[in-house]
């Protein structure tokens, strides 16, 4: 299977859980019997290396496929030393991860089946046809089908989301006297450390004398082998399990994250599945009926039984109770412990666990609400919701500038307009390109400083030699890579990284500017000793060029349609009913730098006090030369025109290599 024309059915990276649980629904609907398969696995699977738990009603379990799964069941749930409860209609299920494989083994033991002990690489999409190609480092794998299983790459979090970690660390014993009661499992004993991060012990009990007792934290960091075993032996202590023998150790972490996940391929054949699929609940770590759930549905919809879209990004509102519970738990790690307890001593241990599966109405889920910590909770739903408010105000800022402008003109305000668009410029058109200094190297010294501003002039002299020998060269070169610019800017955002549409994109805006504005495009160009552009009557209007940069950049909304590109796109089309300067101003100002701002505090993770004084010595001498160029050229925006883009041009050829690298490196941290 090196290289060849070989085209799988089926290919599946990965043989976890949710890889393992689709095989398992697919020889239930005889789909493998006369499929070709490959699996690309670098483990064995031959250990048991988790513990699937996971309450569900009786109907469920025959529903799911679990019945030959499940090990060992307990209907009561304990917290802390309080009395156990009913789970009824639920039933608390464990299934060992072996049991899983072994099931699978014997299925695929069936089939026609390749093997791969590799990782996989890298996986295209064939333009013409719909194969994909799978690389491991020694093979390549053309299928029909792709299930992939890999774990999740998270978008850096922003200021609402979070990233913490599941972590625990258990032992498998057997004690000499009776000590548990097979019947009950405790879901958080809360009397462990609760100095560094929320912790408990999890306990299931698989007879009177044989448990898996884990100590679990959820923590920005995971828990240490030393510390588990000091916290360990302290709560064998306090619970006097007496003499005790470890069978085995074992140790897990779960990403709890509320942050977007990277999507990579985007066609009918290719599966994102799993944790990687987001399946896993961010506040839980509950994941596996989710899975079974998930592998039901993806052979549906293989059998084309046209089911719902998949979704793979969590939203509505179990999407923002999770993201105020791990905020919570991030920024006040020594109040879950009381967050918890309230729950469950205020709430039925049924309800809540119907809750955390996501099943409650909205008036059952205030009334779980009114059981926790109130002001707490209020206070960071409030921040969720501004914290949403605020980037969906991104989107909306240039729409906003561009009515206010058109309203100004409508009133004879054309003053204020100028104004909102020195001050756009003076706040973060200029400063948002006077941070490059610190973007790939966050601290030099004085001679790399020194050499970086020699580099970074050079850059601009380069540029503007070029304008002086040909201003035509000049005007391309600044066009072609302001347009890579500003497209990157944009699919950043989207988290879009392919470089035809980033390209296209950004071609579609600035000629769309341009073109939509043709008369003073030319009076400029022509300042600039750049014959006119040639233009021609369109079908509706008086220019072609005009007509068909509408449709280029409307193409670009259809091809990748997203709120903040229907926005910005919404925005530039009132342009057109603005000044060339005006128009390419709100773009430049209140939608790409506005981008290009948010994109380098995230980066850097700075504030924006901390970006403006990084910004404060460049953009002053900006700021100063612009103000000489205004007064060479008589204070009139003609003459100032051409000069303050020849400036620009020379300013921004440097920023936009610096700003290409950082992304490429931000990309890359994903
Ligand atoms: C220790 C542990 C215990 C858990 N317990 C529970 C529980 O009790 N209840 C519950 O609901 N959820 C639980 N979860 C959460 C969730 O159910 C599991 O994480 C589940 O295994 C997710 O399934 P998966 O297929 O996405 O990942 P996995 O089961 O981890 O499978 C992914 C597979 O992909 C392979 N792989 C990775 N990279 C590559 C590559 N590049 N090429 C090829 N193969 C690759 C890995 O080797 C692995 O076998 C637990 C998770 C962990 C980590």
């Amino acid at each position: 299977m090196h290289e060849s024309n070989y085209i799988a059915d089926y290919v599946f990276i990965g043989l976890g859980a949710a890889n393992s649980l689709i095989i398992k629904q697919m020889h239930a609907h005889d789909m493998l019997s006369t499929a070709s398969l490959v699996i690309i696995e670098p483990d064995e699977k031959l250990l048991n290396d988790k513990t699937f738990c996971f309450w569900a009603q009786d109907e469920e379990i025959t529903e799911l496929g679990f019945a030959s799964l499940i090990n060992h069941s307990w209907e009561r749930l304990g917290i802390n030393e309080d009395a156990p409860q009913p789970v009824w209609p639920y039933t608390y299920h464990h299934i060992s991860s072996l049991t899983l494989y072994d099931e699978i083994r014997s299925i695929l033991f069936t089939c026609n089946v390749v093997f791969i002990r590799e990782r996989a690489e890298s996986i295209e999409k064939n333009p013409d046809a719909c194969i994909l190609t799978i690389r491991t480092p020694n093979h390549t794998i053309n299928a029909k089908h792709v299930f992939d299983s890999r774990p999740p790459r998270w978008n850096p979090p922003s200021t609402h989301e979070t990233l913490l970690l599941q972590s625990f660390f258990g032992r498998r014993i057997r004690t000499e006297e009776p000590q548990f009661d097979s019947n009950t499992f405790t879901m958080m004993d809360f009397s462990v450390d609760q100095s560094i991060a929320t912790q408990f012990v999890y306990v299931l009990p698989f007879s009177s004398t044989h448990a898996l007792i884990e100590l679990t934290r959820f923590g920005a960091s995971p828990i240490n082998y030393e510390y588990a075993q000091e916290q360990l032996n302290a709560y064998f202590k306090l619970k006097q399990f007496g003499n005790h023998t470890i069978e085995s150790e074992e140790q897990g972490i779960i990403p709890m994250s509320t942050c977007a996940i990277k999507q990579d391929q985007q066609c009918d054949n290719f599966f994102r599945t799993g944790s990687g699929a987001g399946r896993i609940k961010p506040s839980t770590g509950y994941a596996f009926k989710e899975l079974a759930r998930d592998a039901i549905h993806i052979v549906k919809s293989l059998n084309n039984e046209n089911p719902p879209k998949r979704i793979i990004q969590r939203t509505g509102r179990f999407a923002f109770y999770d993201r105020i519970l791990l905020k919570i738990l991030e920024l006040h790690p020594h109040r879950g412990k009381e967050i918890f307890e309230d729950l469950f001593h205020h709430v039925r241990g049924t309800r809540v666990l119907q809750f955390l599966e996501e099943k409650t109405s909205f008036i059952e889920d205030i009334a779980i609400f009114m059981a926790l910590p109130k002001v707490l909770f209020m206070k960071y739903a409030m921040k969720d919701i501004c914290a949403n408010l605020t980037r969906n105000a991104i989107g909306l800022l240039p729409l906003s500038i561009s009515l206010i402008f058109l309203l100004s003109e409508y009133l004879g305000l054309d003053l204020l307009s100028w104004i909102i668009l020195a001050i756009g410029m003076i706040v973060i058109g200029i400063p948002h390109g006077a941070i490059d200094h610190v973007l790939n190297i966050p601290e030099r010294s004085r001679t790399s400083f020194a050499l970086f501003i020699l580099g970074y002039v050079a850059k601009g002299m380069i540029m503007f030699a070029i304008w002086i020998m040909s201003p035509l060269i000049g005007l391309i070169i600044f066009l072609l890579y302001s347009m890579w610019h500003f497209g990157q800017a944009e699919y950043e955002q989207e988290s879009v990284h392919n470089k035809g549409l980033i390209f296209m994109r950004g071609v579609a805006v600035l000629s769309f500017i341009l073109a939509t504005h043709i008369p003073e495009t030319n009076a400029i160009i022509n300042a600039l000793s750049i014959p006119s552009i040639p233009d021609s009557a369109g079908l509706l209007t008086s220019s072609l060029l005009s007509e068909s940069s509408v449709l280029l950049l409307l193409m670009t909304v259809f091809i990748q349609p997203r709120k903040s590109m229907i926005l910005s796109t919404a925005s530039l089309l009132l342009g057109i009913f603005l000044p060339l300067l005006q128009a390419f101003g709100v773009y430049f100002v209140f939608h790409h730098s506005v981008l290009g701002w948010n994109h380098l505090k995230k980066g850097l993770q700075k504030t924006h006090m901390q970006l403006w004084q990084l910004s404060a010595p460049f953009s002053i001498t900006a700021i100063g030369i612009l103000l000489l160029f205004f007064f060479i050229t008589g204070y009139t925006i003609t003459g100032f025109a051409p000069l303050f883009f020849i400036f620009l041009s020379c300013l921004s050829f440097p920023h936009v290599l610096e700003m290409h690298s950082f992304y490429g490196s931000i990309f890359k941290r994903k």
